[in-house]
């Protein structure tokens, strides 16, 4: 029985080191999967962290050839917009409207249906065609080629649309000027400032589609600059009219800070550039801002309602923004992001002072926070670029408003100082050495926006109606020929660059 018990005590030992071995081999197995399993996870881990690297490194590579790609399309903007010449023409076709229905009483009913006419349309977005047969007259059917052509159905979203690039060249260092040119009543007003409700602007409480190039222009200046790095620009904005030959600032204050319009003089520097001693400067940080300022400065300007339209300006407005850069003395030219534009902004650079007495220098600022604050003895280097927004006086002949006496003597003032612009864009077109800015203010004014490396656009506007046909053809004759200023500055900039590039 001993024996017996022994025996199946032994079995059961072997039993269980069989139980306990084929345990411990799962164990085994188990601890052997679960440390596989973390090295799988381990090497999951690393490959995840090589990836991370990788996609670190290769955002950091697209972000490097984001930045190259973006100095290049800048350098690609700026050619292109060279390319296209530094005038350009645009015209603006203004739809018809109730007022062009108001003629005189004694004309027949035939003669007023004719008068309230179309006869200049938009044939397509770079052709005005104006079609015209009268009795008595010989039919006109003749086409304007131009950059741009706007049909009277066109946005002021549209127009700004192929505004804006010229902005981005402003940032990058090149004046700008965008004029509006054509008769009383054509939509110059409209077209840069919006629309206005008995004489005064609806903006800035208006509907905002409806604002013109001026607000609109502002907007995407401050837009560009708060993509800059902050406090390298800031924004002065002057309004000026040219009336009857003089230069008013309307932004000049008396002694109790209420604006009142004053006369002013514009000046040739040392350096050649034209400058208007004396003229007030109001720093804007903000689009709203801005046009607050240009809203009070707008209601000094001078009116005199002709027959053609109650609102008529005699006076060209000129609001000028001017933006400075500030570049600190040793890093001067990093903040550009081309190469090019900074080397010829270096060449550019108006003075190398501490900043102390930046202050005294645009001492008409009438603000004193400056909005950028540096160390006093920091030496920075400035450079200022102006972008000026015309609009100009009616271009309409004496006859067609019926205007006489001190009238007379405003529109033969407007006249003139027309001429002097074309005669201006002429010089410019036949590349003559002088060219006769110093003729009239408003040219003198607009030098260093009209000629050299400048861009201009000028936007022709245009009544639709019969009735204002000769001063239709009048105004797509001054872009026609102001047009020939591109092509000539087109064939200027190729040739030299060919023959040189042995
Ligand atoms: P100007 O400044 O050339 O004398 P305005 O800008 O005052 O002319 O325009 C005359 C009138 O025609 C204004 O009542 C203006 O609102 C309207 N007008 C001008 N252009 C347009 C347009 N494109 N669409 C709608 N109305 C326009
Ligand atoms: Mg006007």
């Amino acid at each position: 029985r001993l024996k017996q018990d022994l025996k199946s005590l032994h079995s059961f030992a072997l039993e269980l080191s069989k139980e306990f071995r084929r345990q411990s081999k799962t164990c085994l197995y188990q601890v052997l999967a679960a440390v596989q399993g973390v090295q799988l996870q381990n090497e999951a881990m690393q490959m995840f962290q090589i990836k991370a690297f990788d996609l670190e490194q290769s955002l950091q590579e697209v972000t490097e050839r984001y930045e190259k790609e973006k100095q290049k399309r800048r350098a690609l903007h700026n050619s292109l917009v060279e390319l296209r010449g530094n005038i350009r023409v645009h015209c603006r076709i203004r739809p018809l409207l109730p007022f062009d229905n108001a003629v005189g009483h004694s004309i027949s009913q035939d003669r007023q249906r004719n008068l309230t006419e179309k006869v200049a349309y938009a044939a397509d977005d770079e052709t005005v065609l104006v079609k015209c047969s009268r009795p008595g007259h010989a039919s006109i059917n003749k086409t304007f080629q131009f950059e741009r052509v706007y049909n009277d159905s066109e946005s002021q979203d549209a127009v700004f649309a192929d505004v804006a690039p010229l902005l981005t060249s402003l940032l990058d260092g090149y004046n700008v000027c965008i004029m509006a040119y054509g008769q009383t009543g054509s939509g110059k007003t409209y077209t840069m400032l919006g629309p206005q409700v008995e004489g005064n602007f609806a903006f800035p409480t208006g509907d905002e589609s409806e604002l013109g190039i001026i607000p609109r222009a502002t907007q995407e200046v401050f837009r560009l600059i708060s993509e800059k790095p902050p406090g390298s620009y800031w924004v002065e904005v002057s309004v000026v009219e040219v009336y009857n030959n003089e230069i008013f600032d309307l932004l000049a204050k008396d002694s109790y800070g209420k604006v009142f319009s004053i006369k002013r003089d514009v000046v040739t520097t040392r350096e050649g550039k034209s400058d208007v001693p004396l003229l007030t400067h109001e720093t804007v940080e903000n689009a709203s801002e801005f046009l607050h300022i240009v809203k009070k400065g707008l209601q000094l300007r001078a009116r005199h309602p002709t027959l053609v339209h109650a609102h008529s300006s005699r006076s060209h407005l000129v609001v000028t923004l001017t933006i400075t850069t500030v570049v600190f003395g040793d890093n001067f030219g990093t903040s550009w992001e081309d190469e090019q534009t900074s080397q010829r902004l270096n060449k550019d650079v108006s003075s190398t002072f501490p900043l102390k007495t930046r202050d005294s220098l645009s001492a008409s600022s009438s603000r004193t926070s400056s909005p950028v604050q540096f160390e006093a003895t920091e030496k920075i280097k400035q450079v200022k670029t102006r972008l000026q927004l015309v609009d100009l006086a009616g271009s309409e002949c004496v006859g067609m408003s019926g205007v006489t006496g001190a009238a007379l003597r405003e529109t033969s003032f407007i006249n003139r100082s027309l001429s002097a612009l074309a005669d201006v864009l002429g010089a410019i077109a036949e590349q003559r050495s002088h060219i006769p800015y110093r003729n009239s203010k408003l040219t003198h004014l607009l030098q260093d926006s009209v000629g050299g490396d400048a861009k201009l656009l000028l936007m022709l506007c245009i009544s639709p109606g019969q009735k204002y046909l000769t001063e239709s053809m009048q105004s797509l004759g001054f872009g026609a020929r102001a047009r020939q200023v591109q092509k000539g500055q087109v064939r200027r900039r190729t040739f030299p660059v060919s023959s040189k590039a042995k």
